[in-house]
């Protein structure tokens, strides 16, 4: 089955001020991603971003008082019903996991990775996040324990710093398992199954296939993860992690879970040389009815600011249009990322 990677450019023609009113010509990439048909623009506009902010003294003051700081962690974080949990939270190592006191859904998680309040983009280590995943596998088990006969889109949530979204500057990640899916997650899935139905092949290993053939965006494998970019980003750009054997967050064995760190290592370390303040990632997990034609796989997109006025990337077309842009190139993007994956 051959993946249709479509474009479309849509050029415009003016005279330009800073060629001496030469007739220049701009192009405007309109591309579609090749399953769920999301539209991306990658425009030809030069990004000089400033240098991320310093938080240190940021992360002094607010350590202060940060309910995810030992000991309030367990003092002032909420606690689970036995039903759930008999101890009240769940975690492993330095990590732990309880519920979400502000929820986004009936099943709705905050975890902290470790003890420490301020941590590095280039500090986000494989051995720094596993303790974190392991407990997230964990709650998701406790989960189908509890609640066996109810579905739950489950996903793992991450805002890093707050041009991210973060409210708090210790690093957590927030787990949505509700009944009801978001729109990108029933939109994921869905296409996902459509192409099996029609095609009787699961489009992420076609997926995977087609990318390390071309070898545009294809950025390597860790373990049993595949990485690439994404051909239409819903950010500045989309790194995308494939599990070759799991399609629910349940199957994921702990060396699945490293496998996935280990590639996560790679990209936020990419990312703190390329100077992006921040990310956000999204984990997302098929249901038992998705195992044919569902891979797990998780998304990251780097999170900037685009001038020193503090131009946020995200404007109107984003919100109110509901469509991506951006002005980095994904194929340019992939040939440097390739690099961290070598
Ligand atoms: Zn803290």
């Amino acid at each position: 089955m051959v993946i249709e990677f479509l474009a479309e450019d849509s050029v415009t023609v003016f005279q330009d001020p800073t060629k001496n009113w030469e007739i220049t010509r701009r192009t405007t990439q309109i591309r579609k991603d090749p399953l769920t048909g999301i539209r991306t623009r990658i425009l030809d506009y030069p990004v000089h971003m400033p240098d991320p902010p310093d938080l240190t003294d940021l992360a002094v003051q607010t350590a202060k008082t940060c309910p995810f700081c030992c000991p309030r962690v367990t003092e002032a974080t909420p606690k689970y019903l036995p039903e759930v949990s008999p101890e009240g939270r769940f975690g492993r190592g330095e990590s732990v996991l309880f519920p979400n006191m502000f929820p986004y859904d009936e099943n709705s998680a905050v975890a902290v990775f470790s003890n420490r309040h301020y941590v590095t983009m280039p500090e986000l280590t494989a051995d720094y996040l596993m303790d974190g995943f392991l407990t997230a596998g964990d709650y998701a088990e406790a989960l189908n324990r509890a609640y066996p006969s109810v579905k739950k889109y489950f996903s793992l949530n991450w805002n890093y710093m707050p041009v991210a979204g973060a409210s708090i500057i210790h690093p957590h990640y927030q787990i949505v398992a509700g009944h009801e899916p978001t729109n990108y997650h029933e939109t994921l899935l869905k296409a996902s199954a459509r192409f099996y139905d029609l095609h009787k092949v699961p489009y992420w290993t076609n997926l995977v296939a087609a990318e390390k053939e071309k070898g545009e965006r294809y950025l390597g494998r860790t373990g049993k993860v595949d990485w690439l970019i994404a051909y239409a980003p819903r950010g500045l750009i989309e790194v995308v992690g494939v599990a070759e054997d799991a399609a629910r967050v349940e199957d994921l064995a702990p060396e699945r879970w490293r496998d996935l760190a280990e590639g996560l290592q790679r990209v936020f370390g990419h990312f703190a040389e390329k100077r992006f303040p921040g990310f956000n990632l999204t984990l997302f997990s098929g249901l038992e009815e998705d195992r044919d034609h569902y891979r797990l796989q998780v998304r990251v997109v780097p999170r900037a600011v685009l001038s020193v006025i503090g131009t946020n990337e995200v404007n109107y077309f984003k919100m109110l249009h509901e469509e991506c842009l951006t002005m980095m190139h994904p194929e340019k993007a992939a040939a440097e990322l390739k690099r961290a994956f070598a």
